[in-house]
């Protein structure tokens, strides 16, 4: 069977890996993929928001399956492009159709709908351009800290924490009316900020029965001590020691559980994984964001925990047998590691040659690319801001760490920086 996976990151690699070795698997493709993909995979040069050319692709190329890693093709309709055209029917598309994106799209709409359902998230209101006095008395009068996001896309980059007013109304200023994030931020929710401590649950879900994949703890900023600015993910821990079974439960049974109740309920078909982020505030979950394909750099954390073919996980989600489906779990721990170009998340400069990826990796440890590109001599180079992940597997979490510090001394490139403190913070949660 062939199967094309949309997107260019590490996660994307990690999807390609994983599937990679089911024996049901013939080709992969990626569109566009990176120079890791390349080498287990074809790339294939088409824009993941170019719909009519990934089909025609799909159709030339005998694909029976789409896996979406990116989330922009999802909220531009890819799934409902599939479904609606009948020479494209039989494809299995891993992601949900526009209206279920919307979870993700809309910051405002997964408010609304976490409100209706019941489930358990920081308290809110949404604002407009129209609305924008009324947006600085009620900022005026909340307690601080605040947390402001604009309602559509930004990359990650669209939620302000403001401190105090003065930051708040700036940053609703920028959103509102000087268009600062496009229409992205043409309407902004402004929410209760919730002490605890994060992490993300994962499933795959035809929309009623799911599979719980590992969870996840994701670490944004760029300084070490979760200092400075934010980031597409700085690395990621898997399994979170405080996730356990009383957590999780909660996490199904207050979260999981209405989620997909409220989306039948909505008559929101839904084919896909749901990335839920969760504070634990004092033991308990809140819903921070959905996102409707898995994180990355999440996913080069779960998917080398997950010893169950990719594929066949796949065909349940197809065949509506996921309530069956018993997911075999690695007990290891892994810890990923982005190894960034220097000056990222703001400017820094691309093309550097990477050096160390001929050399064998240590044992137990992983590479996987993201902003990486082949030139036309052969050389691979840096050409994004997050260029390589590498996990390393452990018994505990601090034998991961060190076998994915031990890959990421081997991988250098002038200006190369990353984060040594990966789960630091998780180390209090682990029995002496
Ligand atoms: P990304 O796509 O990068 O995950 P996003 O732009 O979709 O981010 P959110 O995940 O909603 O935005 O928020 C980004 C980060 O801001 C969260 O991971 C969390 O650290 C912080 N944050 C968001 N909402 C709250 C809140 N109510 N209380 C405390 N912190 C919050």
């Amino acid at each position: 069977m062939n199967v094309l996976i949309i997107g260019a990151g590490g996660r994307e690699h990690a999807l390609a890996w994983k599937i990679s070795q089911s024996p049901y698997c013939e080709r992969i493709y990626v569109a566009p993929g990176n120079a890791g993909t390349a080498q287990i995979a074809t790339n294939v040069d088409i824009s993941i928001t170019d719909f009519a050319e990934l089909a025609k692709f799909a159709t030339d190329f005998n694909i029976m399956m789409v896996v979406v890693g990116q989330e922009a093709a999802l909220v531009e309709g890819i799934a409902d492009y599939f479904a609606e055209k009948d020479f494209l029917k039989h494809i299995l598309v891993v992601g949900p159709q526009k209206a279920g994106a919307q979870l993700e799209g809309s910051k405002d709409f997964s408010k609304q709908f976490m409100l209706k359902y019941g489930i358990p998230t920081a308290r809110y209101q949404t604002f407009t351009a129209e609305t924008f006095d009324q947006s600085l008395a009620y900022l005026q009068n909340h307690p601080y800290p605040v947390v402001l996001k604009a309602d559509g896309l930004a990359a990650g980059k669209g939620v302000v924490i403001a401190q105090n007013f003065e930051e708040a109304s700036s940053a609703i200023t920028g959103m509102l009316k000087n268009n600062k994030f496009g229409s992205a931020g043409s309407k902004v929710v402004i929410e209760e900020f919730l002490q605890g401590i994060e992490l993300s649950a994962f499933i795959l879900t035809d929309g009623k029965d799911y599979v719980l994949l590992p969870e996840a703890k994701d670490y944004k900023r760029i300084g070490e001590g979760d200092t400075g600015l934010n980031t597409g993910g700085m690395g990621a821990v898997s399994p979170v020691p405080f996730a356990d079974e009383a957590f999780m439960g909660k996490v199904r049974e207050r979260v999981i559980v209405p989620t997909l109740q409220g989306l039948q309920q909505e008559g929101i078909p839904y084919t896909g994984f749901l990335f839920i982020g969760l504070m634990n505030t004092n033991g308990d979950p809140y819903v921070i964001e959905y996102n409707v394909r898995l994180g990355d750099p999440e996913t080069e954390a779960i998917l080398p925990r997950i010893k169950s073919d990719l594929f066949e996980l796949f065909r349940a989600l197809h065949d509506h047998e996921l309530g069956q489906f018993q997911l075999e779990v690695d007990s290891r721990s892994a810890t990923t590691i982005f190894l960034v170009s220097g000056g990222y998340p703001e400017d820094y400069a691309k093309g550097k040659e990477i050096k160390g990826l001929e050399k064998t990796l240590p044992e137990n440890t992983l590479c996987f690319h993201a902003g990486t590109k082949e030139t036309e001599t052969g050389q691979v180079v840096t050409d994004g801001g997050r260029v390589i992940a590498v996990t390393g597997l452990g018994q505990d979490m601090e034998e991961a760490l060190e076998k994915a510090n031990a890959a990421a001394a081997q991988i250098t490139w002038e200006g190369r920086n990353f984060r040594q403190d990966i789960g630091f913070d998780l180390k209090q949660y682990l029995a002496d």
